[in-house]
């Protein structure tokens, strides 16, 4: 495998991902030059402190000028604008990449932006934490993971190639998919989980302060595991709902049908029905960790 060299690399948000990939271009000397963009000058002089970029900017059009590759890392709510104003910016042959956790909803809002000779390539890395921020970021965090690209039919294959490469530099295992496909996959991976850890917790905060504060005390019980899942950022959570309604409605509704069947079971005293169902999830547990991705 061929490492990738970028003369400069222009990264729009400089959060958990993008930063982590600042982190990776460092370490395997893969930029000349990195340009960090956020808005909050805080987070800015943050990415300058940790010397995960050589220069920063509020300005997501001077990150993008001269830069080989573009990455766009901010909540998926941003994206348009920021494509908006990157587009005129690409000099010929640019790449731009994203992040993002949903990608029909990212196609749409970037392509149109991106002028004839630059070329994009949409991408998921998908790893993450609960944290967010530069300081929050990892060169690891990707290591053995897998990325998906939803690369079209008209996609550049050198610049596919290109952030192939970029993500085998990272420790990614890299795979192609179609952006429909991989925004039901990801709805049930990772969307719907986040959503039922979103309600649990929010049930416990909703009940009266005396059963509250037993829940906090108790809580080694499975819901600590929730509420580390809950703790994700709302911005970017509230961005993948909404940018992810239809994939995420299904499988909502496929949801609550099989857990009114458990209820179901449970008020007919079925325990072969339940023991049946949780003999088989320990399955798919166990084959989680065989595939090193628990
Ligand atoms: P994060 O840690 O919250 O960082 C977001 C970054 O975007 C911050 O640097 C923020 O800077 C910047 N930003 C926000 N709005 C902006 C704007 N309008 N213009 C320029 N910069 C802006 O986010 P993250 O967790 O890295 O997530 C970023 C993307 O990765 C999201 O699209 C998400 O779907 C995707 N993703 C996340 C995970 C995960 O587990 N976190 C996993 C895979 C993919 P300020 O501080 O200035 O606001």
């Amino acid at each position: 495998m061929t490492q990738p060299k970028f003369a400069r690399v222009g990264l729009v948000g400089i959060g958990l991902i993008n930063s982590s990939l600042a982190r990776v271009l460092r370490r395997e000397k893969l930029a000349g030059e990195i340009v960090a963009c956020a808005r909050r000058q805080e987070t800015l002089d943050k990415a300058m402190e940790l010397g995960i970029c050589d220069r920063v900017t509020t300005d997501p059009a001077a990150a993008a000028k001269d830069a080989d590759l573009v990455v766009l890392g901010t909540p998926l709510s941003a994206y348009a604008e920021i494509a908006r104003l990157v587009g005129p910016a690409l000099k010929p042959g640019a790449i731009v990449t994203d992040v993002g956790s949903v990608k029909q909803a990212v196609i749409r809002d970037i392509a149109p932006h991106i002028p004839a000779g630059a070329h994009f390539v949409p991408g998921h890395p998908v790893a993450g934490t609960e944290h967010s921020g530069p300081a929050s970021g990892f060169a690891e965090l990707f290591h053995d993971r897998w990325c998906i690209l939803t690369p079209s039919a008209e996609t550049d294959a050198g610049a596919l190639a290109t952030v192939t490469a970029l993500w085998q530099a990272a420790g990614m295992r890299v795979v192609t998919m179609d952006a429909e496909h991989h925004d039901l996959v990801l709805a049930m991976t990772s969307h719907l989980p986040h959503l039922i850890a979103y309600t649990i917790v929010g049930t416990a905060t909703d009940l009266e302060d005396t059963l509250k504060s037993e829940v906090i005390k108790f809580s080694a019980g499975g819901f600590r595991d929730f509420t580390r899942i809950a703790a994700s950022d709302p911005v970017m959570w509230r961005d993948i709902f909404l940018n992810n309604r239809e994939a995420v409605l299904e499988l909502l509704q496929r949801f609550s049908e099989d857990l009114t069947a458990l209820q179901r079971a449970i008020r007919w005293g079925e325990g072969q029905k339940l023991e049946d169902l949780f003999t088989r999830t320990r399955a798919v547990r166990r084959s989680i960790i065989e595939a090193k991705q628990a």
